[in-house]
């Protein structure tokens, strides 16, 4: 059984098959998805995936690049987003001027930050420190950082996602991220439709797929993929605790 922890099940790529898509998910082992909002504006639409279907559930967010064109939220909308039993985390967000909201929405509500960094992992990791991002707990999800990134996001209680960026052949240095960061503390994703894992890299992504970031870390590491799906299952229940297994 594996969970992808990160998907945006609302945008056309998979929302137009998305029965297949779920099926899909089933043929291939993937029990269940977190389906991730960007936008204030299409919040309604990731929500209604997850309310009419019990192994999906979603966040409430606005992304960073997103903010240009969206609307502006605020930490009381936000609580309100947030106060609805398939919300079961907070984001994505990053370093961007609402990143404050999103935090203080994550501990106020007790539900996780999805946190996206591009090039930024310091301030990002400066500002989760000053901003109290341990009481919340969460994920730095898609993670393409450096070892001492990953160490220092999981020294305040965070997890780190591989996505299929793992699977690619030039990603030496993320490699070998993926075989030092303790199984326990691991999470993975698509990020879907986006970043297609081999062998579909180019393809639009889905959640199925999946599978295969979980067979190149098992193989990296030299474990079984039982052992990876079992602890990032394990661990994604446990850090988004209001997710009850359909
Ligand atoms: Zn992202
Ligand atoms: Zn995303």
């Amino acid at each position: 059984m594996l969970v992808d922890s990160h998907c945006h099940l609302d945008f056309p790529e998979l929302r137009e098959d998305l029965s297949g898509v779920l099926e899909r998910m089933r043929e291939n082992g993937v029990s269940h998805a977190l389906t991730i909002s960007t936008t204030l504006e299409t919040f309604p639409a990731v929500r209604e995936v997850a309310r009419s279907n019990a192994n999906v559930w979603c966040s409430a967010g606005v992304h960073p690049d997103e903010r240009r064109d969206g609307r502006e939220v605020e930490l009381a909308e936000l609580l309100g987003l947030a106060d609805d039993p398939k919300v079961v985390a907070i984001g994505e967000t990053g370093l961007d001027y609402f990143r404050v909201d999103h935090i203080r929405a994550a501990r106020a509500c007790g539900k996780p930050l999805v946190i996206h960094t591009r090039s930024a992992a310091e301030d990002t990791i400066r500002l989760m420190r000053e901003e109290g991002a341990r009481e919340a707990g969460g994920v730095m999800h898609c993670f393409t950082e450096t070892w001492e990134v990953a160490e220092a996001a999981m020294a305040l209680g965070f997890h780190i996602s591989f996505s299929g960026i793992v699977t690619f052949k030039n990603a030496k240095d993320l490699k070998e991220v993926a075989k030092r960061v303790p199984l326990e503390k691991m999470l993975i994703e698509t990020d879907s439709p986006y970043l297609a894992p081999v062998p579909h890299r180019g393809k639009p992504n889905q959640p199925a797929f999946v599978k295969h970031v979980a067979e190149e870390i098992a193989a990296l590491r030299g474990i079984a993929l039982a052992e990876v799906a079992a602890a990032t299952t394990a661990n994604f229940f446990r850090l988004f605790r209001h997710a009850r297994p359909a």
